[in-house]
């Protein structure tokens, strides 16, 4: 068993193995719902020299927290805020011309920006052809020392591939828009594409810094490498009844069973983040076993079959953890219900009661 900072130390070390570049440790959406502060301080005290976050908000959440190191954000739905910005002592990346001219306009301090440049992914970053309007803004801006131009970032588009190939289209992308950047006189911006994906198995992506999140918290997303499991999910037996065959389950009776069996009722459902279409083989572990999961996924509760074993009410079960064998990984969930390991985590409601080990 491995406790939350431990496995994000290990992760870090994992990752450190791996590239020579500086690693950005991405805690958004909570930290992939593990608590980003708690995250964001492991993997500091592991060695990210960078946190990332998607709002300026969650940036805030960090220093007050005391972290110290360089902060980007990267996405801004009502406009950068400068003051906001550097208030928190945030970088922000800057994806387009009408965005940069705005963020001159109201910056009354020097902001300190990355150009996120598209590299193949037609979801935000600055389309091509506008690279060098928006490098020659740049120049502009820092001239008048309204912005200072510290990174040029990209994003990988095949993230969950393990395949140099795919990637070699955004890795040419983006050694055009930093030299580009270069040649404009923007001197020695840091250069940012690649996510856990590229970072573990791909050097070619890995440029000036890499940004991990996914295998903070123990995913891989292209399936290579085993990083370590960050999370626990239990919850207590809160019901437990003795039926004989033929029984139905659940809304709709979606389940009926067919031997005399015990099911227990587990306090979690949709509304905590269990996916309500979940594949037959779906199971939680209780005492070094597992039982499957049967019937509708309630918004509140799940029922399990545990065939001839009863139970007692209090009695934990575990949904997912690190420990393997009869213990599903937060990955079996993902398959269970044909998603990604990153929506079952970050799935996790707030009724879940967070606790660090
Ligand atoms: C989420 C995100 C990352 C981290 O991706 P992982 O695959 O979770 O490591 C990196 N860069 C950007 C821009 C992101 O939005």
């Amino acid at each position: 068993m491995q406790t939350l900072p431990l496995a994000v130390t290990a992760n870090v070390a994992r990752i450190r193995a791996r590239t020579q570049s500086m690693i950005m440790a991405v805690v958004k959406a909570d930290g992939y719902g593990h608590g980003a502060v708690t995250v964001a301080r492991a993997a500091v005290a592991a060695g990210a020299g960078w946190l990332g976050t998607t709002s300026v908000a969650e940036a805030s959440a960090l220093r007050a927290a005391g972290l110290a190191v360089p902060i980007l954000t990267w996405l801004h739905p009502s406009g950068i805020d400068a003051d906001a910005a550097a208030a928190a002592g945030a970088d922000v990346a800057v994806g387009s011309v009408a965005e940069l001219d705005a963020l001159l306009a109201q910056a009354a301090s020097t902001v300190r920006v990355h150009l996120h440049v598209d590299t193949g992914m037609s979801r935000g970053g600055c389309p091509r052809g506008q690279w060098d309007e928006l490098i020659a803004l740049a120049w502009r801006g820092q001239q008048a020392r309204r912005v200072r131009v510290v990174g040029v970032m990209g994003h990988l588009p095949r993230a969950d591939q393990a395949d140099p190939a795919a990637n070699a289209p955004a890795v040419v992308g983006m050694q055009e828009a930093w030299q580009a950047v270069r040649a404009a006189g923007l001197r020695s911006p840091l250069a940012h594409l690649a996510a856990t994906s590229g970072t573990l198995t791909d050097r070619a992506t890995h440029f000036g810094m890499v940004r991990v999140g996914a295998g903070l918290v123990g995913i891989d997303p292209s399936g290579t490498v085993e990083m370590h499991g960050a999370s626990r999910l239990t919850a207590p037996i809160v019901h437990t009844t003795a039926v004989p065959a033929g029984t139905p389950v659940g809304y709709a009776g979606a389940h009926v069973t067919d031997r005399a069996t015990h099911l227990s009722v587990l306090p979690v459902g949709y509304a905590d983040g269990i996916p309500r279409e979940l594949s037959p083989q779906a199971g939680v572990e209780v005492r070094g076993r597992r039982f499957p999961v049967v019937g509708r996924v309630s918004m509140d509760q799940i029922v399990i079959d545990t065939g001839a074993q009863s139970f007692p009410v209090g009695t934990s079960a575990t949904l997912f953890g690190p420990d393997g064998e009869a213990t599903p990984t937060i990955g079996d969930w993902a398959r269970w219900a044909a998603t990604i390991p990153h929506t079952i985590v970050t799935g996790i409601g707030p009724r879940v009661k967070r606790s660090i080990a």
